[in-house]
């Protein structure tokens, strides 16, 4: 086919038009301009293609070539993409900076992966063996805690015509030939704006632990589900993002950074390399990719780097491992996506983002789940499943969850991490709103919790879901009417969720001891603070006087228990409470006597 150049007939900020492009297809890549910027056709009209460009395109002329690439916006996979930072259009952004300096120019490429590192390869298929896409191949390790499982690529099959021995190969190197005269290794290529395919969605019934106590006891989501995090400035979106990178149960963290500010993106890439694992103690980038727009890339970029981010996360689901992705914020995504709208001059719909903004957000949270792997059943890989998480924090102007982002992303995810200013300017972080969050899957992870978690999880929840919601309630009343209108249990009830806020929802990210609450820390802190409440109400009801209980230092006690590590904590835990009881078993008797 010859090759199709048009030529510049529009500039508008990220958005090109180029005539003389008959042939060229919707979504497929371009090379803008004599510096050869990347783009993507978006709209095609006669033969005129409209692209959004990944670069700033200052100083380009009319006039000036525009090439048609021939394939959509793809990525490379393979080995070596852990520990990596991409830029939206997955050019990492250490070789570029080496290349380049701090100030990284237009139109520069870079190898997304590094083709002259050798990887030990271990074998798994054997000659003669028919395959289709997703069977394994074999495997490298690509870090010291993590099998990379080479895979046939979707949409390829034939019979094992050859296969490598065990040895050091290039991801370029010829790892298998079909017989239909294909020639495999270690990398392909995948169009982002495609979901990947697997065999079956699965219902999940294991949590996404995140070790946050107010997230793992009031809104857990499942593994394969996804939650968003809303928030208005400084309410502690990127920390909740950043805390979960690091505390969370997935095999495998896909960091996604649109940042508000050019600034904050460089505190990301200068913070996540000295993040530890607490699970390997080794570096938490081992296990962790991140995509980050730099301040000098245009819009457009922040809408690649979400696909970027997701199609990452989905090939090492198909590997089966269990990942997470970190979309800090997907407001920047939906502006983007608004911008080039108005460029080119769409009806606009609510707050001038475009009327496909529901269709492509739900399109993109639909690309979540837990799945059985594709590939053929073959060798004990019948049980192969993978899950991939979804965490995306929106920020809405003025913190106001009513606007468009908000509520489309709210109607296709199942949990909602409400994060709030009144509660953030009070220090009390995480910020997340315990009436305006919900999660829809604690159903489903009910006998999950029954059978991994400390005993009564289901029961000490809704007991803490009540006592809260009463709170709200009490503390209405005594807006209106003042607090002597409330008995004594009642204020009991109001110091206790006090309590509760202080001791169990709060979580500093900040303390070695406490940013992390496994789950056994979380499920008998709640049962200390309860264990509490109802002796001091059984207290109460033989009329000893509420100023005695709570002055009484067993309380303090209770509430110091959230400092203690995870480690060791039921023991602590239970020696504390014994005293705790044993104290309040002693102002009822005082009060017998
Ligand atoms: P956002 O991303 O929503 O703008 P940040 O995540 O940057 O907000 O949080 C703003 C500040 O709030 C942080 O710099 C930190 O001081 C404080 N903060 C947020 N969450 C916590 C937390 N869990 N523990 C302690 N401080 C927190
Ligand atoms: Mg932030």
């Amino acid at each position: 086919m010859a090759e199709i150049v048009g030529k510049l007939v529009r500039i508008s900020g990220p958005m090109i038009a180029a005539q003389g492009m008959t042939g060229v297809g919707m979504g497929e890549m371009v090379r803008v301009g004599k510096l050869g910027l990347l783009g993507e056709v978006i709209r095609i009209d006669g033969d005129v293609a409209y692209a959004q460009v990944y670069e700033d395109t200052a100083g380009m002329y009319l006039g000036e070539p525009v090439r048609a690439l021939g394939a959509p916006l793809s990525i490379e996979l393979g080995p070596g993409l852990l520990g990596q930072t991409y830029d939206g259009i997955q050019r990492p952004l250490i070789d570029l900076q080496r290349q380049a300096g701090d100030f990284i120019a237009r139109g520069l490429t870079s190898d997304p992966l590094d083709y002259k590192k050798t990887w030990a390869w271990t074998p798994v298929a054997q000659v003669g063996q028919d395959v289709t896409g997703g069977d394994i191949l074999g495997s490298v390790p690509e870090t010291a805690h993590l099998k990379h499982f080479v895979m046939v690529p979707p949409r390829i099959s034939g019979k094992i015509k050859e296969i490598k021995p065990a040895g050091e190969y290039t991801v370029k190197d010829v790892i298998a030939k079909l017989d239909n005269g294909k020639e495999l290794t270690m990398t392909h290529m995948w169009p982002v704006k495609k979901a990947r395919p697997f065999r079956q969605k699965l219902a999940s019934a294991v949590p996404f632990v995140t070790g946050q106590r107010v997230l793992d006891m009031l809104f857990p989501i499942t593994l394969g589900g996804s939650a968003i995090v809303p928030g208005g400035f400084g309410t502690g979106k990127t920390v909740v993002e950043q805390q979960i990178s690091k505390f969370c149960n997935a095999d495998i963290i896909i960091y996604v950074g649109c940042g508000e500010r050019g600034n904050e993106m460089a505190d990301v890439l200068d913070e996540f390399p000295h993040l530890s694992d607490p699970k390997t103690g080794g570096p938490l980038m081992n296990g962790t990719v991140l995509v980050v727009n730099t301040s000098n890339m245009p819009v457009a970029a922040r809408e690649a780097s979400v696909y970027t981010g997701i199609t990452l996360g989905e090939y090492y689901r198909d590997q089966g491992y269990s990942v997470a992705m970190m979309a800090d914020s997907t407001s920047r995504w939906a502006e983007a996506l608004r911008e080039i709208s108005s460029r080119l001059e769409e009806m606009p719909g609510e707050e001038g983002y475009p009327t496909y903004l529901s269709a492509r957000t739900a399109e993109f949270y639909e690309r979540t789940g837990r799945v059985k792997c594709f590939g053929s059943a073959v060798q004990g890989q019948e049980d192969r499943t993978g899950s991939l998480t979804l965490v995306g924090a929106v920020s809405p102007a003025g913190g106001d969850f009513s606007e468009p982002v908000t509520q489309n992303s709210m109607r296709v995810s199942g949990g909602l991490w409400a994060l709030d200013a009144k509660l953030a300017y009070s220090r009390h972080y995480p910020s997340v709103n315990w009436n305006l969050s919900y999660s829809l899957y604690f159903k489903e992870l009910e006998p999950w919790f029954r059978a991994n978690a400390p005993a009564g999880w289901g029961e000490r929840r809704q007991q803490a879901i009540d006592l809260l919601q009463r709170d709200t309630e009490l503390q209405e009343i005594v807006q209106l009417v003042g607090p002597d209108a409330l008995q004594d249990q009642e204020r009991l009830l109001l110091e206790f969720a006090r309590m509760l806020k202080e001791s169990f929802l709060q979580q500093n990210a900040y303390s070695d001891d406490d940013a992390y609450s496994s789950l056994e820390k979380t499920g008998h802190l709640l049962d200390a603070l309860l264990s509490f409440y109802e002796a001091a109400g059984a207290a109460l009801r033989v009329g000893v006087q509420l100023n005695t209980v709570l002055a009484h230092p067993s309380r303090e006690q209770i509430s110091r228990l959230r400092e203690l590590n995870s480690t060791g904590f039921i023991e602590k835990k239970k020696k504390v409470v014994d005293d705790m009881k044993a104290a309040i078993e002693g102002l009822k008797q005082a009060v017998a006597a």
